[in-house]
Formats: C-alpha cells, sequence, structure tokens
C-alpha cells in the first residue's frame, strides 16, 4: 500500500491521477493513496458503493468530473476498489479522451483474482449487466492483501467462488489445497496471512494465462465462464440477493453435476467441486424460491442462451474443461438440464 505512489508513477506517468473509489472504501483507504501524490496532482472521485453504480449515467459523471478539474490526454486513473469500482474506472479510462492509463489496486478478493485480470472494463445497462464496455488491459495490477482485513466476511467468501473456478478449470493439486485451507483463511487473520498470499498469487496466474491466450474470448477465454450459465441465470432470479460468486458456486455445483450426466466428466467431478464449495461455506443448490422453470427462462435471455439448448462451459475432470474441438462450450438441451435442476 504504501508503494503505490511510487509504482503508480514509474508504470502510468502522468500529469494528474484521478482516484476512484466507492464510499466504502474512501474512509479506508484512498487518504492513503492521496498522500503518496504531489497535492495537485490527484483528486479522489467516490461513487455510492454497490453494483447501482455501474451505470453509464456514473461514467459520465465521473467523465464530466474529470473534464471539468482540467485533466487531459496525460492523466491516469488509479481504480481503488472491488470489481464494482475496477469496471467502472477501467471503462472512464478506456474512453476518457479515447483511452488514458488505468491502473487497478483491487480492494475485494473477486476484485484480485478475477475482475481486475483481463483488461475486461464495463457498466450495465437496463437489458442486463456488463454491455457496454471495453476491452482496456490495465498498465499494472497492484495486490496487497492487507486490504481484506477490512472485508466482510460475506464478500471474502464470494471471492473463493472464482478461487474454486480456477482450480477446477486449470490446477487439481490447487483445488485440493483451496479445499484444505479454505475454512482457516476464512477465520480471524486468514485473509491477510501468507497463505492468502499464495492463493491469490496461484488464482491470478491461472486467470492471466488463460487471458493471455485468449485476449478477446474467441474461445479458451470462454472456460473461465464454468458456473456462471447457470450462475447468472440465479443471481437474476434471486433478484440478487445472493452475491455474485454464491449464485455462481450453485452454478459450478449444478454444471458439474450437468457435465457428468451429459457422460461427459468423469464420475466424481461433481462430488469433488460441491465439496470443496462446502468447505468454503458456499451455498451448492438452487435456493427454495428459486425454481427450475424461472431458472431456464433467464437463461434465455442470457448473452449465451440458443434456442432449446444452451452453451455451457463444462469440465471434463477437475483440472481439465471440455471442448477444446468446439471453441470450448458445449450445448445441452433442455430436457437434460431440467433433470439436473430439479
Ligand atoms: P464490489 O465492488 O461491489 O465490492 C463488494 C463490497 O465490498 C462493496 O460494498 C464495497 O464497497 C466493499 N469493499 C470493497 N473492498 C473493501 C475492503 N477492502 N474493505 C471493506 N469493504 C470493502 O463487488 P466485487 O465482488 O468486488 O465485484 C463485483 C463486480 O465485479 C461485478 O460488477 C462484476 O460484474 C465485476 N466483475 C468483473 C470481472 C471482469 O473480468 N471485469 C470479473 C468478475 C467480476
Ligand atoms: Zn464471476
Amino acid at each position: 500500500m504504501s508503494r503505490i505512489g511510487a509504482i503508480v508513477r514509474k508504470v502510468a506517468a502522468a500529469h494528474k491521477y484521478a482516484v476512484i473509489t466507492d464510499s466504502n472504501i474512501e474512509p479506508l483507504y484512498a487518504g492513503k493513496v492521496e498522500s503518496q501524490f504531489e497535492r495537485e496532482t490527484v483528486e479522489v472521485l467516490t461513487v455510492s458503493a454497490g453494483e447501482a453504480s455501474k451505470t453509464r449515467d456514473m461514467w459520465s459523471r465521473l467523465t464530466d468530473q474529470m473534464l471539468g478539474k482540467g485533466y487531459g490526454r496525460d492523466s491516469a486513473v488509479i481504480a481503488l476498489g472491488g470489481g464494482v469500482v475496477g469496471d467502472l474506472a477501467g471503462f472512464v479510462a478506456a474512453t476518457f479522451m479515447r483511452g488514458i492509463p488505468v491502473v487497478q489496486v483491487p480492494t475485494t478478493l473477486v476484485a484480485m483474482v478475477d475482475a481486475s485480470i483481463g483488461g475486461k472494463t464495463a457498466v450495465d445497462t437496463f437489458a442486463g449487466k456488463n454491455l457496454v464496455g471495453a476491452f482496456h488491459p490495465p498498465a499494472a495490477v497492484l495486490i496487497d492483501p492487507h486490504l481484506l482485513a477490512t472485508l466482510p466476511l460475506r464478500e471474502l467468501r464470494a471471492g473463493f467462488a472464482e478461487v474454486i473456478k480456477h482450480g477446477v478449470i486449470a490446477d487439481e493439486v490447487y483445488l485440493r489445497e483451496v479445499a484444505s485451507s479454505a475454512s482457516e483463511l476464512l477465520s480471524a487473520g486468514g485473509a491477510t496471512s501468507d497463505m492468502m498470499i499464495s492463493l491469490i498469487v496461484r488464482s491470478v496466474e491461472i486467470k492471466a494465462e488463460v487471458v493471455s491466450r485468449d485476449e478477446r474470448e474467441e474461445g479458451l477465454r470462454k472456460i473461465l465462464n464454468f458456473g456462471h450459465t447457470i450462475g447468472h441465470a440465479v443471481e437474476l432470479v434471486s433478484g440478487f440477493s445472493l452475491l455474485h460468486g454464491e449464485a455462481v458456486a450453485i452454478g459450478m455445483a449444478l454444471e458439474s453435476k450437468l457435465a457428468e450426466r451429459i457422460g461427459l466428466a468423469r464420475t466424481g467431478t461433481a462430488a469433488t467441486v460441491t465439496r470443496t464449495l462446502q468447505a468454503a461455506g458456499l451455498p451448492t443448490d438452487l435456493p427454495r424460491d428459486c425454481g427450475p422453470e424461472a431458472v431456464i427462462d433467464a437463461m434465455r435471455s442470457d448473452k449465451k442462451g440458443r434456442s432449446g439448448k444452451t452453451m455451457f462451459a463444462l469440465p471434463l475432470r477437475i483440472g481439465a474443461m471440455a471442448g477444446a474441438d468446439t471453441g470450448w462450450t458445449v450445448s445441452v438441451g433442455d430436457a437434460q438440464l431440467r433433470e439436473v435442476l430439479a
């Protein structure tokens, strides 16, 4: 944290910096970042915490504030926050004067292992999440796990869903380590421990490896959608009362069952996925108020839906995904999907 100023000046040299953050993070950390720059070269711009800020309206307000304060082409953005701030501030940077550098400083586990890696930026629209955005790789991603000390436990747990996803798609040994260390990492002091640092490092490696082989999601990157086809639908049907990671946990449990049911995944894969999610205290079943038909309907409206069939990123076994010959997705008919959701 104390080295952010020096590193940012090196990787994104600029005359003026905009630190974009949210209302929960600002009182905790914005001052520490701001104080590392000369007073007249930095401003903190704060949005209300929560997904509701990831809008075009907020994008235009931030952009207008920067224009009003005299930011020019020689400026840079520091995105200090979770995935909401990272996506929003990243999109501001992607479009401001046709693109200025952004340095991501993630403050949630979700943002550290997932949202800040890979260069996707976006805002939400009335028609769905992340529908307007740009690829804008950050000049750097600065991860300081000490920031996790203040993150609410439920948010920390939600981050484990993406960590577990990385294990399932790419690394069986890693998944076993995550399963055996989850309860310790989620108890007092765990979030800022050395063990957490190695977990974040391995997760970032896996995501970065996938993304570097397919930056624009033309193929391989689709494996990162494991758990997300059902997960996004569950998130929607829950009225966003479930956190993204919680919905994706349910999605991974069900999609791995689906992979076994259609004879794709090795027997036992779903049990391992479910056990690991439960070790992190994550849900693995559809909530009672989330009926199978509502989930299927919601999947239809998702970008990944195709009539009567749905494309999934599914495991062959722990550490290997299916679909190498078919663009890393597998088409599944509604009948089989219904059986698994029922
Ligand atoms: P978030 O940004 O809303 O943060 C969760 C909550 O924790 C917020 O209330 C926030 O104010 C608070 N918070 C953040 N850091 C804190 C800290 N250190 N101490 C105390 N409180 C803290 O949610 P998130 O889970 O980080 O991100 C979700 C968003 O990320 C979604 O919009 C999702 O679409 C996006 N996302 C993007 C990508 C990508 O590739 N671009 C990948 C995954 C998720
Ligand atoms: Zn996700």
